[in-house]
């Protein structure tokens, strides 16, 4: 699978724990993140993430546009919800094109959690 991972600044803490603890999984399936989130799992854990732009300049935008182009397959988002970001635009586009190609969505650790049991 390809799976998509990006988390939001305060959330990144809670993402990287979540993949190392199932690094394992993860390691058998190609991994796409943001910038700063890619770079944050990839220290943490080895494994191979191919790093978009970082989420504010552009990489939600990529990560949208490979989603609509049909090339994730799962999507690890750990969004902030008490917090406004100058990208929300961006934010709203990718999920929303989540949900036009159907693909399976985790924006907290406990949806995650369940995910995660796919792979
Ligand atoms: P980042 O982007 O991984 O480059 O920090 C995440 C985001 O805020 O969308």
């Amino acid at each position: 699978m390809r799976i998509g991972l990006i988390a939001h600044d305060n959330k990144k803490p809670s993402l990287v724990e979540f993949v190392a603890r199932y690094q394992q999984q993860f390691r058998q399936h190609e991994l796409y993140a943001t910038g700063h989130t890619g770079q944050q799992i990839s220290d943490r854990t080895g494994l191979s993430v191919h790093c978009l732009l970082s989420g504010p300049l552009g990489g939600d935008q990529q990560m949208g546009s490979r989603i609509a182009e049909g090339a994730i397959d799962m999507l690890f988002f750990f969004r902030d919800p008490l917090f406004a970001h100058p990208h929300e635009p961006d934010v709203t586009a990718l999920l929303r094109l989540s949900d036009v190609q159907s693909i399976p969505v985790a924006t907290n650790p406990a949806t995650a959690e369940a995910l995660v049991r796919l792979l």
